[in-house]
């Protein structure tokens, strides 16, 4: 077994293949993107996996191996069949670290971990954005600076529905005067998520290297500690316990002579 963390990217790659403006900024996919920029370093082993592969490319073998998962979805999060979620939320709460990308926000699998709509609103007008970098001495932001700045992006506001985030990474400034949460944490059972907001498809965010330098600053902050798979056990008790002179059933109840 390698020591290196082992990172699955995932995405759905439809709008490649459907629309000539993002088949030309990334022919072999924005999974293949990231994945070649993590895969420099010598600290990660880089697989990819998509929508049209069997299970989606992630079968039970690949996500028991997988540390971190990148999630990329866009136009078909419908598409992601309910046991493949449910397969990779059962794994980020034993532990498996999820990183959720831009219109991530909408996947069933952030839907599912946040529990909230995860609506937002948005703009699609070539704007500039400005990241501001509010926790610099966390892990995730190490050698960011002070912001990180988009010249063109696409827009995502405020209110963002989502639970108050455990933490606030990056703020969002936009052209148009918007604001919006473009980076937060939460623990879910033993796994690490963390949103990430830049990407829009037709932008060559993931060629940015601040940003590629968020993301793996980002996988080695998710890279699990433990992994646990969830049980609910009856147990023995540890220490010898004294008599009881009541019946379980009236235990918790007060009587006169105890
Ligand atoms: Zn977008």
């Amino acid at each position: 077994m390698s020591d290196r963390i082992q990172v699955t990217v995932w995405n759905e790659f439809r709008h490649e293949k459907d629309s000539k403006a993002v088949k030309e900024l990334y022919p072999n996919g924005i999974h293949a993107v990231i994945a070649e920029s993590l895969a420099a370093g010598d600290d990660m082993a880089v697989w990819t996996a998509t929508l049209d592969e069997p299970e989606h490319g992630l079968g039970e073998k690949v996500l028991d191996s997988t540390d971190v998962l990148i999630w990329w979805g866009q136009i078909a999060h419908d598409e992601v069949s309910d046991d493949v979620v449910l397969r990779v939320r059962k794994r980020v709460l034993s532990g498996m670290g999820l990183i959720v990308l831009h219109s991530g926000h909408f996947s069933k699998i952030f839907k599912s971990l946040m529990g909230t709509n995860c609506s937002l609103k948005w703009r699609e007008a070539a704007e500039k954005e400005r990241l501001w970098n509010i926790q610099p001495s966390h892990p995730i932001t190490d050698g960011i600076g002070e912001y990180i700045e988009l010249p063109n992006t696409e827009m995502y506001g405020e209110r963002f529905d989502i639970p108050t985030p455990d933490e606030l990474i990056f703020i969002s400034w936009f052209e148009g005067g918007e604001v919006f949460r473009s980076g937060c944490t939460w623990q879910r059972g033993h796994g690490r998520v963390f949103y990430f907001r830049p990407g829009h498809e037709t932008y060559p965010i993931f060629y940015n290297e601040q940003i590629m330098r968020v993301i793996a600053n980002a996988v080695r902050w998710a890279c699990p500690r433990v992994v646990l798979e969830d049980k609910c056990p009856q147990v023995k008790p540890i220490e010898e316990l004294s008599p009881k002179k009541v019946s379980f059933g009236k235990a918790g109840r007060l009587q006169g002579n105890q």
